[in-house]
């Protein structure tokens, strides 16, 4: 078998039959005269097992490149594939929902509608109730806060007295 070892004088890696242990010989490359180490020596590489270990190296490196990129490969198309239909599905699904609601919720402002009896009565006919009712109907109960009681006083047209009548004022959302 041959032996690794490098020159030394300039270096060199050089490649020995291992029975040429213990001879003299010029390094190829510094010319040098040098002696060829026995196997057992520092440094002394067996020529037939150095090369494995980057061959072995490589060999590692060569079947577990393909398995792990081919596993990268498959789990990345696991994970882009779930990934890119999920977002896209919850974007709409979800937090647009949300978004609408708060959306619904933020674009209402509290407001208040005063209704005066005085201003439902037609044609001599009281029509407050049906007024209250048909306001509180299109407001929705969910967005009435409050309803209050009023007074007011007005002058009445006709006996030119201050008269006192009543309302209401509604406090809702919308
Ligand atoms: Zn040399």
């Amino acid at each position: 078998m041959d032996i690794l070892f490098d020159c030394p004088h300039c270096g060199q890696e050089l490649e020995v039959d291992s029975d040429a242990a213990g001879t003299e010989l010029n390094c190829p490359t510094c010319n040098q005269r040098l002696v060829v180490p026995s196997l057992d020596s520092p440094g002394v590489r067996v020529s037939g097992a150095a090369p494995p270990p980057p061959l072995h190296h490589a060999r590692e490196a060569h079947v577990i490149n393909p398995i792990a990129a081919s596993a990268a490969a498959k789990e990345e198309k696991h994970f882009q594939v779930p990934i890119r239909d999920k977002p896209s599905e919850s974007l709409i699904s979800k937090p647009l929902k949300p978004l609408e609601f708060a959306a619904k919720d933020s674009e209402k402002h509290i407001r208040v509608k005063t209704i005066r009896r005085i201003d439902c009565v037609e044609v001599g006919r009281d029509k407050f109730d049906e007024h209250v009712s048909e306001f509180l109907a299109k407001v929705g109960e969910q967005n009435i806060i409050s309803i209050n009681t009023v007074t007011y006083t007005y002058i009445d047209i006709g006996s030119q007295k201050l008269l006192t009548d009543f309302g209401v004022l509604i406090v809702y959302k919308g």
